[in-house]
C-alpha cells in the first residue's frame, strides 16, 4: 500500500518504521528534516510537504501534537487535501479534541477522503515494540481500512464508535493514566519517606491488585530520576483539558481529574511541561516538603 506519514516525533518515527517493515510504501514527512533522513535511511521515500505526501499516497497517516497542526497539515497552504486523490483515508493517530475530529471527518468527506480518528495508547514503548492499543472512530468501511494498515504498529485494534469516538475514548484514557500516575508518584513517595525496601515493595505491590501498566513502567523512572520524555507533562495537560472539556459537555463531574490536572500545571508553571508525566511525583514530594531535584 501506498502510505504517506506525517509527524515523526516519539511516537510517528518507530510507527513509520514498522509500516515501512511491513513492506508498505512510505513516504514520510515532520517539520525539521533530521527526522526525515532517519526514516529515509530505514528504507521511507522523504516527502517536501504535505502536499508532497498526497500527491504520492492512497492513505494518509497525521502523528501531531494537536488539532492546529493536523488541520495545518490537511488543510493549510500546500496541505494534504490539495493532492489527495477522493476515495483516500485519511487516519489522525494523535490526541485531539473529540470535536475538532468530527469537523475534520466533515471538511475531509467534502472531498470525498474518508477519515478515522485513530488515536493511540501504549506510549513510545509500545509505538517502539509495535505493540500499540488503538481507538477507533469512523464509519465501518473506513475503520476496515484504517485496521489494514495499523495492525504492521498495534496489538489492540478497536472500533468503538462514529468520527470523533475514538477520541472520546482515548480522554478516559488519558484520566485513567493520570490518576494512576498520580497514586503511584504518591505510593512511591510514601515508600521512599518510610524507608522500606523499595524495589521489593514494589515489587509485591505488582503481584497484587495494585498492579498496572503505570506502576510497571513508570515506577522505575520515579526512582531513577529519569525524566526523559516518553510522553511530555505538556501534552499530558492538552489531554486532560480534552477530558475536562468532554465531560463539561457530558454534563458529568470529573473532579480526580480536575485536581490532578491542577497538580499538572503547576509543574508546567515551574518549568517543569516538557518532563515526562512521571515526573508528577515532583509536584507530590514538594506539597510534602521538597522534591529532591530541588525546588
Ligand atoms: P512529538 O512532539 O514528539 O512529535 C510531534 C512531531 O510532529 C514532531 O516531530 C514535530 O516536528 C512534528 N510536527 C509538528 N507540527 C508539524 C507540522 N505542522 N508539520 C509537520 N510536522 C510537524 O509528539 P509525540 O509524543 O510523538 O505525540 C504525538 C501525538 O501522539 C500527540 O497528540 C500526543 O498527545 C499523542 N500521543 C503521545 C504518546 C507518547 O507517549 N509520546 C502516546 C500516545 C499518544
Amino acid at each position: 500500500m501506498n502510505i504517506g506519514f506525517i509527524g515523526l516525533g516519539v511516537m510517528g518515527e518507530p510507527m513509520a518504521g514498522h509500516l515501512v517493515d511491513a513492506g508498505h510504501d512510505v513516504v514520510v514527512f515532520n517539520r525539521s528534516r533530521a527526522k526525515v533522513d532517519a526514516l529515509e535511511a530505514r528504507g521511507a521515500v522523504g516527502g517536501t510537504s504535505p502536499a508532497h505526501v498526497g500527491e504520492k499516497a492512497d492513505v494518509v497517516i497525521t502523528m501531531l501534537p494537536d488539532s492546529p497542526e493536523v488541520e495545518e497539515v490537511l488543510f493549510g497552504d500546500a496541505g494534504v487535501v490539495s493532492t489527495l486523490r477522493p476515495g483516500s483515508l485519511v487516519i489522525d493517530c494523535s490526541t485531539i479534541s473529540p470535536d475538532a475530529a468530527v469537523a475534520i471527518a466533515g471538511r475531509l468527506a467534502e472531498h470525498d477522503i474518508a477519515f478515522v480518528d485513530a488515536p493511540v495508547s501504549g506510549g513510545d514503548v509500545g509505538a517502539k515494540a509495535g505493540t500499540l492499543a488503538v481507538m477507533m472512530g469512523g464509519d465501518a468501511d473506513a475503520v476496515r481500512r484504517a485496521s489494514e494498515v495499523l495492525t504492521a504498529v498495534a496489538a489492540t485494534l478497536m472500533h468503538v464508535g462514529p468520527a470523533g469516538s475514538g477520541q472520546l475514548v482515548k480522554a478516559a484514557n488519558q484520566m485513567l493514566v493520570a490518576g494512576n500516575l498520580a497514586l503511584v508518584g504518591e505510593a512511591v513517595t510514601l515508600l521512599q519517606r518510610t524507608g522500606v525496601d523499595i524495589d521489593a515493595a514494589l515489587a509485591v505491590l505488582g503481584g497484587g491488585l495494585a498492579a498496572s501498566k503505570v506502576l510497571e513502567v513508570k515506577a522505575p523512572k520515579m526512582l531513577a530520576r529519569d525524566f526523559t520524555p516518553g510522553f511530555r507533562l505538556d501534552l499530558h495537560h492538552k489531554d486532560l483539558k480534552i477530558a475536562l472539556a468532554a465531560a463539561e459537555r457530558a454534563q458529568i463531574a470529573v473532579p480526580l481529574t480536575g485536581v490532578i490536572t491542577q497538580l499538572v500545571q503547576a509543574l508546567r508553571s515551574a518549568g517543569d511541561g516538557g518532563l515526562d508525566h512521571s515526573a508528577l511525583i515532583k509536584a507530590l514530594e514538594r506539597l510534602s516538603g521538597s522534591s529532591p531535584d530541588g525546588r
